[in-house]
């Protein structure tokens, strides 16, 4: 039988997400301040403590994050807000009427994430964005369920390809975003969208991973 994440109590996994971001804000809008103007923590901590509050005990998956997606579309400034904000709105359209969340649920969720990303974005896998981190930790995680691995392993999977492609975009030129009109010399930093990104695909498969029925 394979393992499953109950959908019931999914308003920890969101609570978990805001967690990670509060405390590693300081360390994103500095990050940010290298290659672009500094707000990426700040913002991305402003959207997720928002959301934070607007979650209530009990909410589902889906639910909790459609709140965070709807929270950071419309009240987040920059390029973060329709990117993650849609991110996570696919993300809960395709979790919605799942009673458990299984390693199939999961790669569908991964991937309709990853779609409105790109479709948005306009970014492509080597553009240093957060997409270097996302797309390789998406294929990971659907390359181990291949493999015939368990969805706890495409877990850990997961999150090691989203920690190397974060560190993948240190050698990149940026290509999208604010940082591209420094050309090359945004090359040398990593991407803080690469490093948000790798912190919550992180903390969601350590979340979902914990609690596997
Ligand atoms: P802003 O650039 O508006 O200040 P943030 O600082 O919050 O927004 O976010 C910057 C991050 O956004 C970058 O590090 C990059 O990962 C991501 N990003 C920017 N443009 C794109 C894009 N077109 N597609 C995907 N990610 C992008
Ligand atoms: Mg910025």
């Amino acid at each position: 039988m394979d393992r499953t994440f109950p959908t019931a109590d999914g308003v920890r996994l969101v609570r978990d997400l805001a967690r990670v971001i509060q405390e590693n804000a300081q360390h994103l809008s500095d990050i940010d301040g290298l290659i672009g103007d500094g707000d990426h923590g700040v913002n991305m901590s402003k959207g997720f403590t928002l959301a934070g509050e607007q979650l209530t005990d009990g909410q589902d998956l889906a639910s909790a994050l459609q709140v965070l997606g709807n929270v950071l579309l419309n009240e987040i400034g920059g390029a973060m807000g329709p990117l993650y904000g849609s991110f996570f709105r696919a993300m809960a359209r395709a979790a919605r009427g799942q009673e458990a969340v299984d390693a199939a649920v999961c790669s569908a969720m991964l991937h309709a994430g990853l779609d409105k990303v790109r479709d948005i974005g306009g970014a492509e896998v080597g553009d240093k964005t957060l997409l270097d981190a996302l797309a390789p930790a998406v294929a990971a995680f659907d390359h181990a369920l291949d493999g015939g691995e368990s969805f706890g392993s495409a877990l850990q999977a997961m999150k090691a390809a989203a920690e190397q492609g974060r560190d993948s975009t240190r050698d990149l030129v940026a290509k999208k975003g604010r940082a591209s009109r420094l050309g090359e010399r945004s090359r040398g930093v990593l991407d803080p969208g690469a490093i948000s990104c790798s912190l919550l695909l992180c903390t969601m498969a350590d979340s979902i991973g914990a609690a596997l029925d």
